[in-house]
């Protein structure tokens, strides 16, 4: 049986830990009407699930044109070889953690802590600075840069008619030198998103928070990490 979540119209996690495969974070889906958009993909190896799901929406993983990734970790980019294999989606993600997504340098992924042989990509959009806005589909991305748990990491924000929807990918962390992590750097990250006000934030490891509980996770760790 596929599962499947509906996080608000047109809006859905299709893979994580209980979606997809234990080691993903979560996959966020789009539909941008014309186009599908993914946010991760998983570390790879429950992709077929996540396609699964997919169709259980009664949408086609082939519309799938665009992957954001958040960072550059393996449990959000162990995948995205296959979209751009399978489908020809193209991939988005920060200048700052291109260099691991593109293979340049294995430690950025954390790949060898998940035991996953990593196939890098090509980033087709290379993002800078410190907010962009893509239309993809019928759909504004803004894609605010978040640095702290890495140095390139983005979190993705949509307005949608039920509400500000935040892709806030690893807002709990962990940190670590080998990463280029800064929790200087993360603490001002966590207050941007606290000022989006968003009323749903889809965390990739937490899975869905709704309205006040946005502000109490969030703030939960800024307490957890003081400077
Ligand atoms: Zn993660
Ligand atoms: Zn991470």
């Amino acid at each position: 049986m596929s599962k499947a979540t509906t996080i608000c119209d047109g809006v859905y996690a299709v893979g994580g830990p209980d979606l997809s495969r234990p080691e993903d974070a979560y996959v966020y889906l789009v539909d941008a009407k014309s186009c599908l958009v993914l946010i991760d993909a998983g570390v790879g190896y429950g992709n077929d699930k996540i396609e699964r799901n997919i169709r259980a929406h009664g949408l086609e993983p082939a519309q799938v044109w665009y992957v954001i990734a958040t960072h550059c970790h393996i449990d959000h980019i162990g995948g995205l070889h296959l979209w751009r294999d399978r489908y020809a989606s193209k991939i988005i993600a920060h200048e700052l953690d291109r260099a691991g997504i593109e293979g340049e340098n294995d430690s950025l992924t954390a790949a060898s802590m998940y035991g996953v042989n990593y196939r890098p990509v090509k980033v087709d959009t290379i993002l800078s600075g410190e907010q962009n806005q893509l239309r993809l589909g019928e759909t504004d991305f803004n894609l605010l840069h978040t640095p702290g748990h890495t140095p390139g990491s983005i979190s993705v924000y949509i307005d949608t008619s039920e509400g500000r929807v935040l892709f806030g990918q690893d807002i709990h962390g962990p940190f670590s030198p080998s990463w280029g992590s800064d929790i200087r750097e993360w603490r001002r990250s966590m207050r941007k998103l606290l000022d989006l006000e968003a009323d749903f934030l889809c965390e990739g490891h937490a899975g869905i928070y709704r309205g006040e509980k946005i502000r109490e996770y969030i703030e939960g760790y800024l307490n957890r990490y003081p400077e």
